[in-house]
């Protein structure tokens, strides 16, 4: 069968292994597993949120609110802006698809850095659009300038701070590089651990009322998977001006969020403190990375975000991987990306306890 011809460069998206799989391939009690591979939050959501989503499904039977008010609401309220300029979407995934459907086709460019959430790159190619990357793994505006003073570009991908290697750009250097940007070029700024990026430095703080009052070509996206603990409810948003959001719902799919997780995300918003105990325990847990890694003479990237990657430098990181998968413990390892080194979601005290002394035997063995 032919199908469309942009799809044949397609990769497909490999998701961080799920709990089920390592039951099945290695027969470990599912209790006994630690997954720290795609940076959910470890300490879960608080009861109130479990309570609210449990009471819900009596009413699965029904089509969500449409409208999505009060989630919109809530979010108006916590960003300072008005609901019209808010959308949402099955995770900001989800958002990051309409936003490439709104604006690209064939002849479009799509400009990011070279290391980044593979996403992007997979929706822009979906239609057609030519992917520019800057040469560094991490950010460099003044790469990003450069390719795009020289080749233009439909839409740009910031994404701050960065999935996979967890750097994260100042704001204010943001700012001034979309001073720099044309109208009709559409920047997209991925603040999907901005929750911890701005608790560790405020100077990474990205604040979206102020971006779109001054840049009416943004949009900023944020999520309830990761700091929120929400990854299985599926919600995120992109906060922009109301034009912008406007066409992103011509190509929105009508009930796109379920009720339970409508429900979830709002009863999520009003439990703060619950979220900000995560982001501290994160920061405090990661300092065991840092000084494990150092212990062992491994480079490490310093991460503004609730994972760590880790160099193997010495060691195979796909096997690395491989000997902590066999142990129960799941982690990201980043040879597809041309690292030698592992990502690794900071878990809670124990877990990681478990991951390091997974690591002294695996690191002892292989020297
Ligand atoms: C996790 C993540 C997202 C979005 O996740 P959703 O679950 O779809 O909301 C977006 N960008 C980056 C960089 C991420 O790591």
């Amino acid at each position: 069968m032919i199908f469309n011809k942009s799809l044949d460069n397609v990769s497909i998206y490999e998701a961080g292994k799920p709990i089920e799989l390592v039951v099945r391939e290695f027969g470990i009690d599912p209790h006994d597993i630690v997954k720290l591979a795609s940076n959910e939050n470890p300490y879960g959501t608080c009861d109130a949120v479990a309570d609210i989503i449990a009471r819900k499904s009596v009413s699965a039977f029904v089509y969500p609110d449409d409208s999505m008010y009060e989630l919109k609401d809530a979010l108006a309220n916590e960003y300072q802006v008005v609901p019209q300029n808010i959308v949402i979407g099955a995770g900001s995934d989800q958002v990051i698809e309409f936003c490439i459907h709104a604006k690209c086709h064939t002849n479009s460019k799509v400009l990011m850095a070279k290391t980044t959430f593979a996403m992007y790159e997979i929706y822009a190619k979906q239609v057609g659009a030519t992917i520019l990357k800057t040469p560094s793994d991490a950010h460099n505006l003044d790469e990003f300038r450069e390719i795009y003073k020289n080749e233009g570009s439909d839409i740009i991908f910031l994404c701050l701070p960065n999935n996979p290697l967890g750097e994260c750009l100042d704001a204010k250097d943001v700012y001034s590089f979309l001073d720099e940007v044309d109208s009709n070029t559409l920047v997209i700024l991925d603040g999907a651990y901005q929750e911890f990026a701005s608790y560790k430095d405020g100077a990474k703080k990205i604040i979206p009322s102020e971006v779109i009052n001054k840049y009416p070509n943004v949009i900023y996206l944020g999520t309830f998977s990761k700091a929120y603990g929400l990854g299985g409810m599926r919600v995120g948003y992109g906060i922009s001006n109301e034009e912008i959001i406007k066409v992103l719902h011509k190509v929105r799919p009508p009930f796109n969020i379920t009720t339970l997780s409508l429900a979830g995300a709002i009863e999520a918003l009003k439990h703060k403190g619950f979220v900000q105990m995560g982001i501290e325990k994160n920061f405090s847990q990661m300092k065991r990375y840092e000084d494990y890694a150092t212990s062992k003479g491994l480079r490490f990237i310093p991460s503004y975000t609730n994972f760590i990657t880790i160099y193997m430098d010495g060691f195979v990181s796909k096997d690395v991987a491989y000997e902590l998968l066999k142990l129960g413990i799941i982690v990201r390892d980043m040879t597809g990306y041309g690292f030698n080194a592992i990502r690794i979601t900071i878990g809670r005290d124990e877990q990681n306890s478990k991951v390091f002394n997974a690591l002294d035997l695996i690191l002892s063995d292989k020297k």
